[in-house]
């Protein structure tokens, strides 16, 4: 599936819930699917104010809340600072950097076999799993 494809799909999928599709819920939408990076509502109020002067990062966050409801976006909290957004796509995994809070998306199909396995030793129902790898991101490996 391409950006344009997610774009007209989320949008059908927000217009269900009954929200009015604003040139500003685009725009944060439109972002969250084409950035490479997990911003926090902060970041994208930085990216998208000099193109929305009237924005405001509670309409960001107000939006991005909205898309978590619809299952557009995953919120991911790492215990520290401010929420980090996550446009859902397929699954993946996140190496996040301890230095400077930079997260990488990495694939490893193999732990779909880990849900089966606890499922089966446990006689849980598994939902899904988390897991994260920490260390440090290659730009500020050049700098230590
Ligand atoms: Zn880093
Ligand atoms: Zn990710």
């Amino acid at each position: 599936m391409d950006a344009n494809e997610q774009f007209t799909d989320s949008i059908d999928a927000l217009k269900k819930t009954g929200v009015r599709i604003t040139p500003q819920r685009k725009a944060v939408l439109k972002y969250m699917i084409e950035t490479e990076e997990h911003p926090t509502a902060d970041d994208i109020f930085k990216a998208l104010s000099d193109e929305y002067p009237n924005m405001s990062v509670a309409t960001i966050y107000n939006n991005l809340k909205l898309f978590k409801d619809t299952g557009l976006v995953k919120e991911l909290t790492y215990g520290d600072s401010s929420s980090r957004f996550d446009f859902i796509t397929d699954t993946h995994y996140h190496i996040i950097c301890s230095n400077c809070g930079k997260i990488t998306d990495f694939h490893y199909p193999g732990l779909e076999e880990v849900e089966q396995l606890a499922g089966s030793v446990t006689e849980y129902d598994v939902s899904h799993h988390r897991l994260e790898i920490y260390g440090l991101c290659p730009e500020c490996r050049e700098q230590m």
